[in-house]
């Protein structure tokens, strides 16, 4: 099928709510994705940091295959071998205690709220329930999740959203003091805002948010949806941040491209989801874990610290341009924001894709950059010669 035939069939059989760029992909090969007609394009978005070890990864495939003719699902009412060994992968690689898989990031994030308030209810009982949030935070599309999300834009249309959520501004101790009122149960921050701008918080602001949740008894809670799996130069973003979230959800990266999720609680939090408190048909998929282990496999210290290495060769890259249009650069590892005067970061964007560059938008500001973790120098030159050059508006 070619690709006018494609977005003329999307257009006429699907629920038009997504701002599609106009590009179809057929297949790609390390962080190169190709059109149905063979156009290509370097890949600075990864599927939005989902495919964190590029595409075509052998390994990756024949471990999905290996599983699919072994067992593609059973019920969470049985014991399977490559779920425990994810979820020991994971304890083991961040110290924590125990796992929940889910499939999708605000599933994650869900979960982990009812974590958050189930960890209270027991302690000190009802009326315990509000979990403060960050103001340009994204936490998911469910009505809950959404009523996390520290957006106005979000809060529309699907009323009644979920009660108990309080949105305060980033890198502002004083304010969040004042909102540790007796019905808050737990703070949830991402370490950098992606939807929101590639925003990072301070680092002293988020130690203090660890000694101010300790001291309340108010549960400290990471959403590393975005931040997670080796994107900011370490398996997880905390670790760059001298604190220990009690629980911290993952998704994206995790399995390379299939749908996982989950959340990962410290010793204090690993007994409170119960028996029967929480369920999943499909999380923890035999097929999806067992691509994550490929993944975490593949991410081995070596992997990441080059993420770290890139990421700044990016940054240096771009700072060395010093163009007029350009504010400033955020972010960490291959999570990188390029905030920018004076014109729309989606037209831009739409010019990047034109060129041969696909490269997303954050915030209102900023061109987001988000390639696989395994993407080449070369990879990483060629996209940076057409990011510049649109910059300059010179193709
Ligand atoms: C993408 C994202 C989510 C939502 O994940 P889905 O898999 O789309 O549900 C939640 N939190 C953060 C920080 C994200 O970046």
């Amino acid at each position: 099928m070619n690709s006018n035939k494609i977005k003329q069939l999307d257009k006429e059989n699907v629920m038009q709510t997504y701002a599609r760029f106009d590009v179809a992909i057929e297949r790609g090969e390390g962080a190169t994705l190709y059109s149905p007609e063979g156009t290509e394009y370097i890949d600075f978005t990864s599927g939005l940091g989902v495919n964190s070890i590029g595409y075509g990864n052998k390994k990756w495939a024949e471990a999905i295959y290996a599983q699919a003719m072994k067992l593609q699902h059973t019920s969470n009412l049985y014991y399977t071998e490559p779920y425990v060994k994810l979820a020991e992968t994971l304890t083991k690689r961040t110290g924590m205690k125990n796992v929940f898989f889910s499939n999708s990031g605000a599933e994650a994030n869900e979960g982990m709220i009812k974590l958050a308030r189930k960890y209270s209810f027991d302690k000190y009982g009802k009326d315990r329930s509000t979990i403060i949030t960050l103001q340009q935070s994204f936490h998911g599309r469910t009505i809950t999740t959404l009523a996390a999300t520290g957006q106005d834009a979000f809060h529309n249309f699907f009323f009644p959203f979920t009660e108990g959520f309080k949105h305060v501004p980033a890198n502002d101790i004083e304010v969040l003091k004042s909102e540790i009122t007796n019905d808050v149960c737990g703070v949830l921050i991402e370490f950098i805002q992606g939807e929101g701008g590639v925003l990072p918080l301070d680092e002293k602001y988020v130690n203090e948010v660890a000694e101010l949740c300790k001291a309340n008894d108010v549960l400290f809670l990471a959403d590393e949806v975005q931040t997670g799996v080796g994107r900011t130069g370490s398996l997880f973003a905390f670790e760059q941040y001298d604190v220990k979230p009690e629980v911290l959800s993952f998704a994206k990266g995790i399995a390379g491209g299939l749908p996982l999720g989950g959340f990962i609680a410290n010793e204090k939090c690993s007994k409170v989801l119960t028996l029967g408190t929480h369920a999943t048909t499909y999380g923890g998929n035999p097929i999806a874990v067992s691509a994550a282990l490929e993944v975490l496999s593949q991410l081995d210290d070596t992997t990441i610290t080059e993420v770290a290495k890139k990421g700044e060769y990016i940054t240096n890259e771009i700072q060395s341009w010093k163009l007029p249009i350009i504010n400033e650069i955020r972010g960490r590892g291959l999570m990188i924001g390029i905030s920018i005067k004076e014109a729309v970061p989606r037209t831009l964007a739409e010019q990047c894709s034109l060129n041969g560059l696909l490269i997303l938008t954050a915030g209102t500001d900023a061109l987001r950059i988000l390639p696989p973790l395994t993407i080449s120098y070369d990879e990483i030159n060629k996209g940076l010669v057409i990011l510049k050059k649109t910059l300059e508006k010179e193709i």
